[in-house]
């Protein structure tokens, strides 16, 4: 790592020594640059030791007397081709028209998905084309915001950093008007009478930006041939 006089960080690149007991902590360095420059980070060659001289310090940059470096031709017995470091990526979600319109509506606490001009299949949640046809959707249906659920789980195992107590039940549910099912978390029911085709609704909490759980509606189980393609 060399930090640059006058730069608050280090950048990483070769140092052209001997060996490692040429080498220490603290010791000056300088430029050597490539032989042909064309404006870009590998016109730096390489660094190499250089001793500053007499009467200029660390903090006085100015080199009167320094010999000009001597151009690099940019072979190196042992190169390095690699290095292994820590990487962050901080990054804006920006989720398109069709998800867009479908995280508003929920807002309102309505579920909108998009149908399909071709197969008429309405997808929720949209993503502003048929997967199937390949071709583009726009027209917004809304659906729910009953449902039915057409298969699920039954988790014993407690999640890190969330509040829900073992056992509990996630599952998909086919919203009313859906051709794909999203899932979710059943709640309302002990999680042992929870069965495909219970009839469910959303439940809200203050606050919410999507249904926290859903409950039994009470109404009859759906029919298994009314679900049977959206397990
Ligand atoms: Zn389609």
């Amino acid at each position: 790592l060399v930090r640059l006089d006058g730069a608050d960080t280090a950048l990483l690149h070769a140092l052209d020594a001997p060996g490692p007991e040429a080498v220490r902590t603290g010791m000056r360095v300088r430029v050597r640059w490539a032989g042909e420059r064309s404006g870009a980070i590998t016109d730096i060659a390489c660094f190499e030791p250089h001793e500053d001289p007499p009467g200029v310090s660390a903090q006085s940059p100015g080199r009167a007397g320094a010999a000009e470096p001597a151009p690099h031709d940019g072979r190196f017995d042992d190169m390095v081709t690699g290095i292994v470091a820590p990487a962050r990526l901080d990054y804006v979600y920006s989720p398109g028209r069709a998800q867009t319109a479908f995280i508003n509506a929920l807002a309102d606490r309505r579920t909108v998905g998009e149908r399909c001009p071709s197969c008429r299949k309405v997808y929720v949640p949209p993503r502003g084309a048929c997967p199937t046809c390949g071709v583009a959707t726009s027209e917004q249906v809304e659906v729910g915001p009953r449902g039915t659920l057409t298969t699920y789980c039954i988790v014993n195992i407690k999640a890190k950093n969330l509040d829900i107590e073992v056992p509990y039940v996630y599952g998909h549910i086919a919203l009313d008007g859906a051709d794909l099912a999203l899932h979710g978390r059943i709640a309302g029911i002990p999680y042992d009478q929870v069965r495909m085709g219970l009839r469910v609704e959303p439940v809200w909490t203050d606050g919410g930006r999507y249904p926290d759980h859903y409950r039994p509606t009470g109404e009859p189980d759906a029919d298994y041939e009314a679900y049977k393609e959206l397990l």
